[in-house]
C-alpha cells in the first residue's frame, strides 16, 4: 500500500529548550506524530502542533513503559499511515540512543527517515559546570562509556581507563559508582583523579557534586538522585566550577562542599 509517511529520528537535547535545534523544532512543529522519550520535557513536547499525536515511550533505567519493540512496531505503523512521525530522544540520538536498531527497523520496512542531531548530555554539563572535555596537554581524548549493559552486566575493559590524558563520562552507571571506582583504581588510575557527579544537566536545576576518585562510591552514595545523573573521571573535570547562574540559585550550604 503506497504511503508518503516518514520518521525524523531527533535529537531533543537534555531537557532544556535553550538547547533544542532549529532542525529540531522545525521537525517538531511539522509532526503528525510524535513517539517521546521519559527524559524529555514538557515545554520541548509543547512545540509539537496540539493535533499531533503524542506518544510517550520512554525509559528511565530498569523501569520500562514501552519496549523497544513496540516503539519500532508504532513507528512503523504511524508512517504506513502516510504521517510524519517525529521519533524524539533525549540529548543526541546517537549517543546511548538505540538509534541505529530503529533505523535498521525503519529500513527493513521501506520507511524513509532521517536523524537529526541534538546536544549530548556530556556536552552540556561540560558547558553548564565550566569543564572542558579535552583540554591540550592535559586530556587529549574523550570516552563515552555505560556502566549498563543489555545483559546488565557491567564490562570496563577499555584502553582509555588507565591512561591520565583520557576523560571519561559515564552514561546510565550512578548504580556502578563503586565498580567504576574500583575498576580505574585497579587500571591505575590515580586516587587523586578528579571526579564530577552531575545531575540534570543542562537544566535550571543541575546539580553538580565534586571529588576525587577514591571518594566516588562514596559521593555517589551520599547523594539522593531524582533526575539523570553522569559520572565524569579524569583531569579535565578538575576544571569544573560553579558558574555565576549556578552560584545564584544553588543555596550556601550546598556550595560550601564544592572547589
Ligand atoms: N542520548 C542521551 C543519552 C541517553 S542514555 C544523550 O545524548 O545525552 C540516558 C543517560 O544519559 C542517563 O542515564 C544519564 O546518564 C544521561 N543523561 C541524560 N540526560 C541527562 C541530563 N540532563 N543530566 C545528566 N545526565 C543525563
Amino acid at each position: 500500500m503506497p504511503h508518503n509517511g516518514f520518521v525524523s529520528l531527533v535529537g531533543a537535547g537534555p531537557g532544556d529548550i535553550d538547547h533544542v535545534t532549529l532542525g529540531a523544532l522545525k521537525a517538531l512543529q511539522t509532526a503528525q506524530a510524535l513517539l517521546y522519550d521519559a527524559l524529555v520535557s514538557e515545554d520541548i513536547l509543547s512545540l509539537a502542533p496540539q493535533r499531533c499525536v503524542k506518544i510517550c515511550v520512554g525509559k528511565r533505567g530498569d523501569r520500562l513503559s514501552v519496549s523497544q519493540d513496540k516503539t519500532n512496531a508504532l513507528m512503523v505503523r504511524l508512517a504506513q499511515k502516510g504521517l510524519q512521525v517525529v521519533r524524539l530522544k533525549g540529548g543526541d540520538p546517537s549517543v546511548f540512543g538505540r538509534v541505529e536498531e530503529e533505523r535498521l527497523y525503519l529500513e527493513q520496512h521501506g520507511i524513509d527517515h532521517k536523524t537529526l542531531p541534538g546536544v549530548t548530555a556530556a556536552s552540556a554539563a561540560a558547558a553548564q559546570f565550566s569543564f572542558p572535555l579535552t583540554h591540550r596537554g592535559e586530556a587529549r581524548s574523550v570516552t563515552f562509556l555505560t556502566g549498563r549493559t543489555k545483559d546488565g552486566a557491567i564490562d570496563l575493559r577499555h584502553e582509555s581507563l588507565n591512561d591520565p590524558m583520557a576523560s571519561l563520562v559515564f552514561y546510565m552507571s550512578s548504580h556502578n559508582a563503586a565498580h567504576i571506582e574500583s575498576s580505574l583504581l585497579k587500571a591505575g588510575r590515580s586516587k587523586q583523579t578528579p571526579v564530577v557527579i552531575i545531575e540534570n544537566a543542562g537544566r535550571p536545576e543541575g546539580q553538580m557534586r565534586t571529588g576525587a576518585l577514591d571518594d566516588l562510591a562514596r559521593l555517589v552514595d551520599h547523594a539522593a538522585f531524582s533526575g539523570p545523573v553522569l559520572l565524569g573521571v579524569g583531569s579535565a573535570f578538575g576544571y569544573a566550577r560553579q558558574t555565576l547562574v549556578q552560584r545564584q540559585v544553588l543555596p550556601v550550604a550546598t556550595r560550601s562542599g564544592m572547589r
